[in-house]
């Protein structure tokens, strides 16, 4: 077999087609919500290469996209969103209330900045806009995030940087990671910022939530007729993080689509109490209204 040569662009352009040929025809995945992800993705490229070629000057100093950019990229994923869900009548009222909001604000809040995240929630709220507050922060990130990618796109290309000193948050914008996969070339694993979509390596045989090296408190689950893709459980700090094997999946993955071809994965982490370590800000938020 030919080796698959992965894409190293954030939005995976070229590995999208591969990719979803692999998971056709499997009647136990969510083949819209694939399909949506994979529309996403096309919107996202396009909107990244709107942004023009190079290095942002100074990545934090970098100054914030036309107006027109930000309004198309809105309405073009406002617009993906409604083809998946036709009846979801509050979205074309998130697009205008998006479109009308500061830039930085935005940023911050794609950032999952808890103060930016409140104060977007209860604007959209008080300007009535009928959405639920999981679709309108869902609609900021996968907006925003071509911008981010751009903004922070300053570090060394996948493969290029040193696993040591193992980083758990974004090396480019301090995300937390969303998923992790085993590379093609190597086997070494990356993990993939939730946030700007960066991915850097990490050490194989440590937790991506605390650095637990000890491979007793990690338990790996997996499904014998899918072992590309696996649960970490780890007991030290009750989380978990998912993995695809790409050379057991034998192509590249685009990690945002394996994750929706793994939810049967968090269903058992889940089941057993574990947090996954992507959610672990919001989880504490939400634990937090019981007094
Ligand atoms: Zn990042
Ligand atoms: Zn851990």
């Amino acid at each position: 077999l030919p080796k698959p040569l992965c894409d190293t662009d954030v939005f995976a352009a070229a590995t999208i087609g591969e990719a979803m040929l692999r998971y056709q025809g499997n009647s136990a995945l969510n083949q819209p919500m694939l399909q949506l992800v994979a529309s996403l993705a096309a919107i996202q490229s396009r909107a990244y290469g709107m942004l023009g070629s190079g290095l942002p000057p100074g990545s934090e100093r970098a100054s914030p996209p036309e107006h027109a950019w930000l309004t198309s990229v809105i309405d073009s994923v406002v617009a993906a969103l409604a083809d998946q869900a036709p009846n979801s009548q509050g979205l074309s009222e998130v697009g205008q209330h998006l479109a009308n909001l500061d830039f930085e604000f935005l940023m911050a809040a794609a950032r999952h900045e808890e103060e930016a995240v409140d104060r977007l929630l209860t604007g959209a709220a008080q300007a009535g806009v009928h959405c639920e507050a999981a679709t309108i922060l869902y609609v900021v990130k996968t907006a925003l995030q071509p911008y981010l990618a751009w903004r922070f796109a300053s570090l060394p290309a996948l493969g290029e940087m040193s696993a040591y000193p193992p980083r758990r948050d974004c090396p480019a914008c301090g995300g937390k990671p969303m998923m992790a996969k085993h590379a093609h070339e190597d086997g070494r694993r990356y993990l993939r910022c939730g946030v700007c979509g960066h991915e850097w390596p990490f050490p194989r045989l440590l937790c991506i939530s605390c650095e637990a090296g000890d491979p007793s408190s990690i338990e790996v689950v997996y499904s014998q007729d899918d072992q590309g893709r696996r649960l970490y459980l780890c007991a030290a700090c009750r989380r978990y993080f998912k993995v695809s094997d790409e050379r057991m999946l034998e192509g590249c993955v685009y990690l945002p689509l394996e994750d929706i071809a793994t939810v049967q994965l968090d269903e058992l982490a889940r089941q057993q109490g574990y947090v996954p370590v992507a959610d672990s800000d919001l989880q504490s938020r939400g634990t937090g209204s019981s007094n």
